[in-house]
């Protein structure tokens, strides 16, 4: 079912949520589903997988060291397909403009269709590990929402080489990432809303938020996407902190704030047990409030680990 549908299903009732990421290549799944068992009782709708793009490794050959380009977490369509069938859930791939050509996309796509995935998430995707600034794939997409227009083609039947007849329409439901306190790239916030806008009308059904730790953001950013006539699903994604690190991690890689509050929170842990459960708090007192404002969804980070957000659903849900 799509992301929409089960909003829509749910009647103004806060639906739970989660994303996951695909185990490192070389590993078993086993803990992945280990993590994501004692979630189900929630009952999520439907579960995020993200997808990693290449990266370059070096491997010693004699003196010398042999560059190889690898994807250190591959598997995201299969595992979205086991979820769906091992626990009865929509599943969502992340679906990347960096790392894949056009073709590719079109490629995984055809998949997801084929395997009854009903919604894709469309993603421009960070630069490389060793580059500054991303740089678009050849032959792939610059912005997600030159991505979001290839899946609305197909959507439509419009399959990248107008060479077959009767073409199958696909009909997946589309989610895009939206930034309340803008992405790190953009002029602004007010530019970056346009560009999400851009997104929705090319197609995307539904939009998910990065992290944030004060929902004034959230709410703000709502206000000011509706007032530029932004009208679908805005999901808001949460993040417990669980390290003392996240302190600078969090705001380095995603330019966003911390508040005063959760920062001496933070800073009076003795170790990141305590932290962890700072986290967890925080997380709960933020979630409720969302659920009491009435937004659909509330979308958890899970990052491998369930036992917090576990504890958070339990609070919340
Ligand atoms: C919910 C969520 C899930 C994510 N999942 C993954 C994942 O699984 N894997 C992963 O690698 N990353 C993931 N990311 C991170 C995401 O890939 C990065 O944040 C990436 O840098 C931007 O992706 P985007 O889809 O928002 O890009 P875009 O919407 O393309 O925007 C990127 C930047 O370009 C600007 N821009 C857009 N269009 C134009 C234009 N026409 N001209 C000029 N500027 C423009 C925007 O303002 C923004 O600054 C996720 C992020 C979120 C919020």
């Amino acid at each position: 079912m799509k992301v929409t549908e089960h909003i829509e299903q749910a009647n103004g009732k806060t639906l739970f949520s989660f994303e996951i990421v695909p185990p490192q290549k070389g590993q078993n799944i086993q803990e992945l589903y280990n993590n994501i068992d004692p979630l189900m009782e929630f009952k999520p709708p439907f579960i995020d997988v993200t997808t990693s793009r290449e990266e370059h490794i070096y491997i010693q050959k004699g003196a010398l060291l042999d560059r190889k380009i690898t994807r250190m977490r591959p598997g995201t369509v299969g595992i979205c397909a086991s979820l769906k069938y091992k626990y009865n859930v929509d599943a969502i791939p992340h679906v990347l403009c960096g790392g894949f050509t056009k073709e590719e996309t079109e490629y995984v796509l055809v998949d997801c269709h084929y395997l009854g995935l009903d919604n894709v998430m469309a993603l421009r995707g960070d630069a490389m590990k060793h580059e500054k600034y991303f740089k678009p794939t050849a032959g792939g997409h610059q912005y997600a929402s030159e991505l979001v227009t290839q899946i609305n083609n197909l959507n439509n039947g419009k399959y990248l080489h107008e060479i077959i007849e009767t073409p199958y329409n696909s009909n997946f439901c589309i989610g895009v990432a939206g930034y309340p306190e803008k992405h790190l790239e953009s002029p602004s916030l007010e530019s970056d809303l346009r560009r999400l806008k851009e997104k929705v009308d090319a197609g995307a059904d539904y939009v998910v938020t990065q992290m944030f730790f004060d929902n004034k953001r959230y709410f703000d950013f709502v206000e000011k996407a509706r007032n530029i006539g932004i009208t679908v699903p805005i999901i808001p994604g949460i993040k417990p902190v669980a390290i003392k690190r996240h302190l600078q991690i969090l705001p380095q890689v995603f330019k966003l704030d911390l508040p005063e509050t959760l920062i001496h929170e933070v800073e009076k842990c003795k170790n990141n047990k305590e932290v962890r459960q700072v986290g967890v708090e925080w997380a709960i007192q933020q979630s409720k409030e969302l659920v009491a404002a009435g937004v659909p969804v509330v979308h958890f980070y899970s990052m491998g680990k369930s036992d917090n957000i576990k504890e958070i659903a339990s609070k919340v849900f």
